[in-house]
């Protein structure tokens, strides 16, 4: 059953520029229609592998089947190995029992600031211990990917937010994180430019250099 994937997904964050460029009824009208049209939009956006090999070397085929998340997925045509592969596999989805409209509608919401629970649950109808889960697991994404690439921000006349919050250390079973990482970040007001540094401790000593 375990089949190594053979893409690498973009970090869901790198969605985000297109999420927000979108209204509600194209989300509703063009993308979250139904599981297939949801599919083909995660694919065409580098969410989804569009192509998986199989651990025998073979380039496996898409297919319909039953009890696998989805109800689709990949098989190996070797008749010798006929290994098969959910959909998801190496996707930030992967380990997630939840259809994927509702994980799109999701990143939606959480890209428009819609992110209180009684605003999720009443629109996604999850519990609250899942809206918790994935809020933490796309903001930490999203630190990731700050921390990857910072920037700095600033500069004469432009006021800057500054804060710092420990991230990552969660029990949530996907993706990669964080262990318990302290981050020193910031947003330029005027341009809303993000950065983020992962820091050791909270002193001054540590942070004043970091603001100057
Ligand atoms: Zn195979």
């Amino acid at each position: 059953m375990a089949v190594a994937p053979s893409f690498q997904p973009l970090l869901v964050p790198t969605i985000f520029p297109v999420i927000e460029e979108m209204t509600l009824k194209q989300l509703f009208r063009n993308i979250i229609i139904d599981e297939d049209t949801c599919i083909a939009w995660l694919k065409s956006n580098g969410l989804l592998a569009t192509g998986m090999m199989c651990k025998c070397g073979r380039i496996m085929r898409p297919g319909t089947f039953s009890g696998i998340a989805d109800g689709k997925g990949w098989r190996c045509p070797e008749k010798s190995c006929k290994k098969f592969a959910s959909m998801r596999i190496g996707s930030f989805f992967e380990d997630a029992h939840i259809p994927l409209t509702e994980l799109v509608g999701f990143l939606y919401f959480w890209a428009d600031n819609l992110q209180t629970t009684a605003f999720l649950h009443k629109n996604l109808g999850w519990g609250e211990h899942t809206i918790t889960d994935w809020k933490n697991f796309v903001r930490d994404l999203c630190v990731e990917e700050f921390l990857v690439n910072p920037q700095p921000i600033g500069g004469p006349g432009h006021i800057v937010e500054i804060d710092e919050s420990k991230f990552g250390h969660r029990k949530y079973s996907r993706g990669r994180m964080l262990s318990g990482q302290w981050v020193f970040g910031g947003i330029d007001g005027e341009t809303k430019d993000i950065f983020m540094i992962p820091v050791q401790d909270r002193s001054a000593a540590t942070l004043v250099p970091l603001i100057q």
